[in-house]
């Protein structure tokens, strides 16, 4: 039996209490970026006082091995790749090679977006679909853009961070022909420029957003706002970015649908969680070799991030503290054995100093001028708001480079403090994370821009919506088998036939089926998405 579902709406109440908590945790976001004023400029130079080094071009990860000969803006290169394509723009495409090795090793860790390529291959649910994207370019989000266009999409792709990109990932993308425009180590005036390549093009009218902070969604609703309304919708998957949807929702100006990804189940408890759980101990060690054993550490902040964050440090033997602004949060920490305590407080003695909060402005310079000597700062949460960095650029402050994402910030004294990535998302901008619990994530980002694309007329209005609990089941299942050896029991928590999710209203999975090896399962998918 098939059961068809509506993916549930947020209501108006529920729209207002999803806006009061998020005031309660006081995330406090710049109404618009000032960037959206600026011009993008092909030279242009980064914003921030403290320029990007070439050295902070360079990435800790196995993917980013630069070519010394890369010192041209991308922007000033004639790029092609070798089937004479031009529509891209990233740092050496003749990285593609190795590039396409990291997009393989990830597919074999993203099982539901390699079952959805397969099942819907000849289908091709979002055929028709011009998908403009701003997300991390990593090879696990080649995965997700390598999917979307097999399943008939065409894809424009901008990073969300000018840091996290994997130049070699980015050139396999551009080497198989999708329009990415990104680099590691790109200036404020790069990142909204790749953005702009990504939805002012000639012969193409973005149909679908797929966004991560929502600067794609803004750029397109300020800079090109006849394309907005042409839409058919948006994926969103940051608080940040769901919050400056809530903010355009609430003021009456989104005039399309919406997808909150952000809080479904699937990214809150697992990437938010795990991802965070499983990368931060990796980008703090590449960044500084610190021993954590013994370390004192404050974590601001103890949602899933901070949750994650906490366990991982906790688990090598450091003594954590946290700071939190709700009290349910806060009661949270205490049972799981940590402290909770203001910054002021804990500032002078601790050793690493870590925001989680998404919201801005947690570490200021009265907190910088108490901490000791060699103190480690970093943040894990979206934006660099986290860390006053304005405050640090003051005349008696000297700045100094020690390796690539590490600066160290020197004291008239002699005390230093170490700040990592300038204070934007440590584990994306210097080491890699985990693909399995991405392909979550991915995974459900896909249902929805499939369900965005193909539902009928009328059925989303201009407002946000949430995916069900049974879609968060689905995508779960989707991959247990690596992990759950009890496969009967699943079948009959999960009693799949007649109980899963269904996309575009009247499609469903309808029988979970499991290998001889116990290891993979392919699902037979009786909708218009699968053949
Ligand atoms: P969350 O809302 O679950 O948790 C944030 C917590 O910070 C809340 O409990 C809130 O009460 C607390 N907080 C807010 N202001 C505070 C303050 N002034 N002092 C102390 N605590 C404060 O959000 P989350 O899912 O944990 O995500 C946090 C941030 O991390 C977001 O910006 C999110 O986009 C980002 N994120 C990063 C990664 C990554 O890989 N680094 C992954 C997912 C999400």
């Amino acid at each position: 039996m098939k059961k068809a579902y509506n993916l549930a709406k947020i209501t108006h109440d529920k729209d207002q209490e999803t806006v009061q908590s998020i005031c309660i945790k006081q995330i406090q976001f710049n109404e618009e970026k000032q960037e959206f004023n600026k011009r993008p400029n092909k030279t242009g130079h980064r914003s921030m006082p403290r320029s990007t080094s070439q050295s902070s071009t360079d990435s800790f990860s196995s993917v980013s091995n630069e070519s010394s000969e890369d010192e041209l803006s991308p922007q000033n290169k004639q790029q092609k790749n070798s089937s004479g394509f031009s529509d891209f723009c990233i740092k050496n495409i003749k990285q593609a090679d190795f590039g396409r090795k990291e997009i393989e090793i990830a597919q074999q860790e993203m099982p539901a977006l390699m079952i959805l390529r397969k099942k819907t291959g000849g289908e091709k649910p979002l055929a028709g679909a011009n998908v403009v994207g701003c997300t991390h370019i990593t090879a696990q989000t080649a995965v997700l853009i390598e999917t979307l266009a097999a399943l008939g999409a065409r894809c424009r792709w901008s990073a969300c961070n000018i840091f996290s990109t994997q130049n070699a990932v980015a050139a396999a993308l551009a080497e198989g022909g999708i329009s990415v425009f990104a680099w590691k180590g790109e200036s404020e005036d790069d990142f909204w420029w790749c953005i702009d390549q990504c939805v002012a093009a000639d012969g193409w009218q973005p149909n679908l957003i797929l966004d991560d902070g929502g600067d794609m969604t803004h750029w397109i609703y300020k800079k090109h706002p006849s394309s907005f309304k042409k839409l058919k919708g948006i994926v969103e998957e940051s608080v940040t970015g769901v919050y400056r949807l809530y903010q355009l929702s609430t003021k009456g100006k989104l005039c399309i649908p919406a997808m909150n990804v952000n809080d479904s189940v699937t990214k809150q408890k697992f990437d938010n969680l795990y991802c965070c759980k499983e990368s931060i101990v990796d980008g703090l060690k590449r960044t500084t070799d610190v021993m954590f054993g013994g370390k004192q550490v404050v974590v601001c902040g103890y949602g899933e991030v901070g949750k994650g964050s906490c366990a991982a440090l906790k688990a090598l033997g450091a003594v954590v503290y946290v700071t939190e602004v709700d009290p349910i949060c806060a009661l949270q920490a205490c049972m799981d054995g940590f402290r909770v305590i203001t910054l002021t407080e804990i500032i002078r003695q601790v050793d690493m100093v870590i925001t989680c909060t998404g919201n801005r402005n947690i570490v200021g310079r009265e907190h910088f001028d108490k901490m000791k000597s060699g103190c480690i700062v970093c943040n894990m949460g979206h934006s660099n708001t986290e860390i006053d960095l304005a405050s640090l650029q003051t005349t008696e402050l000297k700045w100094q480079r020690v390796r690539p994402h590490v600066d160290h910030i020197i004291w008239p004294d002699g005390k230093r403090v170490i700040l990592l990535a300038e204070g934007r998302l440590l584990n994306l901008s210097c080491s890699t994370v985990p693909s399995f619990v991405l392909s979550i994530t991915a995974t459900t980002q896909a249902l929805a821009l499939i369900e965005l694309y193909n539902a009928p007329d009328g059925r989303y209005k201009q407002d946000i919506y949430l995916l069900p609990k049974k879609m968060d089941e689905y995508v779960a299942s989707l991959h247990l088998p690596k992990t759950w050896t009890l496969q009967t029991k699943l079948l009959q928590v999960l009693n799949f036939s007649d109980s899963c999710s269904s996309l575009n209203g009247a499609t469903a999975p309808s029988a979970v089926e499991w290998t001889e090896d116990n290891i993979s399962f392919t699902l037979s998918l009786s909708c218009s998405l699968c053949s």
